[in-house]
């Protein structure tokens, strides 16, 4: 393993909860005040010269061209990288494009109901990044004037932002002197510098951290293009499985393939299996409309839309909702899997028939706040989960989503 005489304060964090990074202001000569314990020996201090000036080279020629690398804006900026956690690059591209034209500002964002954020991110995923997007925005409009604050700390203290958020915005944005460690960075860091403990769990993510600290620029290369060649490098060539050596500006820096482990680095423990969930949902359509009931709060699909759904027995939702069970017909079965979860839902559908005129519907359950007719042509404007739409269409409601 690589030795770190200079990272000997315990690290006390992981990657998901971690401090704030102490790095700020460009070229301010923080080194040895950033908590990262001691100032690196020379020999260490050469090879991140040596690491930046490959790696700030390549990306300066290899980067892909990608719409938020086309602006500096920190509105445009700080929507990306929230976009981006655990969401693939292409996946990111319309959903990023279509928020910007439809809120192109921090005060757009800030002044639009919930219901139109939600609706910009339905099928995105991870929902809780835009109800905090939201909130966060509130928050920049009242206490820094409309605009995305340029210091770590100030970002840190805004809804939903973390260490990697922060340290993006400032360094990609402002230039100011911030480390990032998402999954790409942890990788190649652990790969370059043979890092052979979980970099999930606390002493591997505390030293993936302080490196990624002592390594930002200081001079020597915009701290912003440094992050993004490093979370580059992670995404295009020192990919997860089979790192492509042959091919990468750091080869021969790069301990982890110097002693032939590079492709079993970054070392984590197995995640657990998702949770299995068994639940019920009920789809109520005629030709013109279906039955939607929408998600309270801030829990998991918070804030959006979807077929009545419950725990428990097909029949029991149906009493719920006053309706007759025998009504009822078995439209299949839906899979989703969540990062912890694995729901497994039954679904079952009926004509809504003698229902079409009831003026009110009872919550199908405790954690809905509103149920609603909603015509097909409406769709759109609910916010609906990837599931919810699984459930739809499993049930054949012919609908424009
Ligand atoms: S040499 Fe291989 S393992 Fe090392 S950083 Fe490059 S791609 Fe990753």
């Amino acid at each position: 393993m690589y030795i770190f005489p200079c990272l000997s304060t315990p690290p006390t964090s992981n990657l998901g909860r971690r401090p704030a990074p102490r790095l700020r202001g460009r070229g301010r000569g923080s080194r040895g005040r950033n908590g990262a314990g001691s100032a690196p020996a020379a020999h260490e201090l050469a090879k991140h010269a040596a690491l930046r000036a490959r790696l700030l080279a390549w990306y300066a020629s290899a980067r892909r061209d990608l719409p938020w690398r086309r602006t500096r804006d920190p509105y445009a900026v700080w929507i990306s990288e929230t976009m981006l956690q655990q969401t693939r690059v292409d996946t990111v591209i319309p959903y990023y494009e279509r928020f910007l034209r439809d809120l192109p500002t921090l005060g757009h964002l800030a002044e639009a109901p919930q219901e139109q954020v939600l609706g910009l991110w339905s099928g995105l995923g991870y929902y809780r990044r835009a109800r905090m997007l939201h909130a966060a925005a509130k928050q920049a409009a009242v206490n820094h004037a409309g605009a995305v604050p340029s210091e770590v700390e100030d970002l840190r203290k805004l809804a939903g932002i973390g260490a990697y958020t922060a340290g993006a915005v400032a360094s990609i944005a402002f230039g100011r002197r911030a480390a990032v460690v998402d999954g790409n960075v942890a990788r190649v860091l652990a790969r370059v510098f043979a890092i052979e403990d979980d970099v999930k769990a606390a002493r591997g993510s505390g030293l993936v951290w302080r490196l990624a600290e002592q390594l930002v620029p200081d001079g020597d290369g915009d701290p912003g293009d440094w992050n993004q060649s490093l979370m580059e490098l992670g995404a295009t060539v020192c990919v997860p499985r089979e790192p492509r050596c042959d091919g990468c500006p750091v080869r021969d820096l790069c301990e982890g393939k110097r002693r032939g482990i590079a492709s079993t680095l970054p070392r984590v423990t197995p995640k657990k299996a998702p949770i299995p969930v068994r639940r019920v949902a009920i789809v109520l359509a005629s030709e013109r409309a279906v039955l939607l009931a929408r998600r309270r709060g801030d829990g998991l699909f918070g804030g959006l839309w979807e077929p009545p759904t419950g725990d428990g027995e097909m029949t029991a939702l149906a009493s719920r909702l006053g309706i007759d069970a025998g009504a009822l017909e078995p439209a299949g079965e839906v899979v989703h899997v969540l990062s912890h979860r694995r729901m497994q839902i039954e679904v079952a559908r009926a004509p809504l028939g003698r229902w079409a005129r009831r003026k009110r519907w009872p919550l199908p359950g405790p954690e809905y706040d509103a149920v609603e007719l909603v015509r097909f042509e409406d769709l759109a404007k609910r916010p609906q989960a990837a599931l919810s739409r699984k459930v739809l269409a499993v049930a054949d409601v012919a609908a424009p989503l």
